[in-house]
């Protein structure tokens, strides 16, 4: 593709024959001829806006062919705990106001409205008078373009009239920019033009422009040289996990399997997260493939996700299923499907692994979470040393605890309701199971007040263990000792996701062991609270991790209509039995 502007030729053309190109650097505008060397890479920074979000974007695309669907699918599975995808999003939304939900106002535009085809010099001398922001008008315009994806025929014209203007000349930021546009619109054709204008231009180029150079190259018959621009990157800097995706995804369009398995090593090597769609292409490029060697790198690959608690999205999980059901002989079937409140895969019957902790996990946990939660950490000393004596002394004299309520969390719950009373009838009903519980609560919780009622309270305190701690304390410390300190069988309810205590604890190992020792004992209570009745969110009894059994696999995805947090779990799995053997059903 190329674009004539009257009186120049193709731009890249034009840039490359003119004559201060051949003018060395002492006689060159300083802003765009010093050449980049790597002590001069934060001068040239070049902070490209990200891609278009894909999973929006695929968010969208899905929205528009999928017909409208109810909020839940299946009441037999048991997406409806308190850790499901969406859960906590859906809290939000029944307890926020509508108004606060609308989108914020778009950011504010400028008067001037973006060119959606090439300008002539004189429009574009046009729009230049009728700018008045504070930038620089070229590099604002290039910045908005690229925000806005802008066609790459406007974008050339603007630097065809910038090189116009000054002798040849167009500055660093917006060829890198405009390479950026070129990448994005996937013109590789163009992309290579500028390339070799930049690589004619600067000895070196600054990270951010091999970033953008490798995605472009990727596609071309030129790929082996994304993969020196990587070499280039790791003179500065350990590349990032974008980089690796695009030279493996590069390496693996061309067939070339090895390179594209030493650079996954390496990415790994490196301690960093490979991107999901790098591990789906080589699932993708597997299902053409017939070999032993590369099947066992694919289990190993489904073992990282299941070590590192990943779980992929929709489309790799389809990647998955096909490469499966694409190896010959072994007549692998795979199904999309939930599992029950039982723990058992809705598909095949089986029983997925347990949620609980194994008793060394539990009294590693145990331990982790009293060094760092409780004891060490400065951003949680809300408390004194004295009283956290004295709640231990108070723990160690009762026998252990079925359930430790977050007394202050719970009587918030239902902000329409009288604290105590709230407090009491949930005390009330579990006591009735015989349950032996116990109520942290605060001090200023036993100064009768029209919220705390002395009747109420008295009558909590008859049925319950009580610990009020100072006004100033931190709760959920006292409420996490008190649980873990009763036993493996112990629940607690809070609202709270104590997301902070787990990023308190020190390594990934724990905090995998928190959350799923949370997902295990953490009771939430249901939005659709009366007085009369109360009900509880079941806890998970099933660990939502990929797992096998040697003939089979189960592997939980995320839905791409579906956004989870980081503390929820997805609700979905693709469930792999392998046919020649006897199907395991219970
Ligand atoms: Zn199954």
């Amino acid at each position: 593709m190329t674009f004539y502007l009257p009186g120049f030729r193709s731009f890249p053309k034009l840039w490359m024959s003119t004559p201060s190109l051949e003018l060395g650097p002492a006689t060159s505008p300083v802003f765009f001829f010093l050449p980049v060397t790597r002590n001069q890479h934060r001068r040239f920074s070049v902070k490209a806006t990200p891609p278009p979000n894909s999973k929006a974007m695929n968010l969208l695309l899905a929205k528009a062919r999928t017909p409208k669907k109810g909020n839940y699918s299946n009441r037999q599975g048991s997406s409806d705990h308190y850790f499901a995808a969406g859960a906590a999003k859906k809290r939000s939304h029944l307890t926020s106001n509508p108004q606060q939900r609308e989108h914020a106002p778009s950011h504010v535009m400028s008067t001037i409205k973006l060119p959606t085809k090439p300008l002539s010099s004189g429009e574009w001398d046009k729009l230049k008078e009728d700018f008045n922001g504070k930038a620089s008008f070229e590099d604002w315009v290039i910045s908005q373009m690229v925000r806005s994806s802008s066609s790459v025929d406007a974008a050339k014209s603007l630097l065809a009239w910038v090189a116009a203007k000054n002798n040849g000349i167009v500055g660093y930021n917006l060829l890198v920019k405009y390479l950026y546009l070129c990448v994005s619109h996937k013109q590789t054709s163009e992309v290579i033009d500028v390339y070799e204008i930049m690589k004619a231009k600067y000895k070196c180029l600054e990270t951010a422009a091999n970033t953008i150079l490798i995605r472009g190259l990727i596609h071309s018959d030129r790929w082996r040289e994304a993969l020196l621009l990587l070499e280039d990157i790791k003179k500065v800097m350990v590349p990032s996990k974008r980089n690796y995706n695009d030279c493996i995804q590069g390496a693996l369009l061309h067939q070339d399997v090895d390179v594209a398995w030493s650079l996954y090593k390496e990415l790994v090597g490196h301690n960093l997260i490979p991107l999901l769609e790098t591990l789906k292409a080589f699932f993708d490029f597997g299902k053409d493939i017939n070999d032993d060697h590369y099947l066992d790198k694919l289990l190993d690959i489904l073992l990282y996700l299941r070590n590192n608690h990943l779980y992929p999205g929709e489309s790799f999980a389809h990647s998955i299923k096909t490469w499966f059901e694409s190896i010959p002989g072994r007549q692998w079937e795979g199904q999309f499907t939930t599992v029950q409140r039982s723990g058992h895969c809705s598909s095949c019957g089986r029983a997925l692994e347990s949620i609980h902790l194994s008793p060394e996990e539990y009294e590693f946990l145990k331990g982790e979470i009293m060094r760092d939660v409780i004891v060490g950490g400065d951003q949680y000393k809300k408390t004194t040393p004295q009283e956290l004596k004295r709640f231990q002394n108070f723990v160690n004299s009762c026998p252990p605890f079925d359930i430790v309520i977050d007394g202050l969390n719970v009587a918030k719950m239902f902000f329409k309701s009288r604290e105590s009373q709230i407090l009491l009838n949930v005390v009330s009903q579990l006591a009735q199971q015989n349950l032996r519980l116990l109520v942290l609560g605060r001090k200023h919780m036993l100064m009768p007040s029209s919220r705390w009622r002395k009747d109420e309270m008295e009558q909590v305190r008859k049925q319950a263990h009580c610990f009020f701690a100072d006004n100033i304390s931190k709760d959920d410390p006292f409420l996490l000792y008190a649980t873990l300190n009763s036993g493996n069988h112990c629940k607690f309810i809070t609202k709270d996701l104590m997301r902070d205590h787990k990023a308190c604890l020190s390594d990934v190992r724990s905090q995998h062991l928190f959350f799923k020792w949370q997902q295990g004992h953490q009771m939430a209570i249901m939005n659709n609270f009366q007085r009369s009745k109360l009900t509880f969110q079941h806890t998970l009894s099933y660990d939502t991790v990929v797992q096998t059994t040697g003939d089979s696999w189960h592997i939980p995805y995320d839905e791409d209509l579906v956004q989870r947090s980081s503390c929820e779990v997805p609700t979905k799995w693709l469930c792999l039995q392998q046919k020649t053997q006897a199907p395991a059903r219970s």
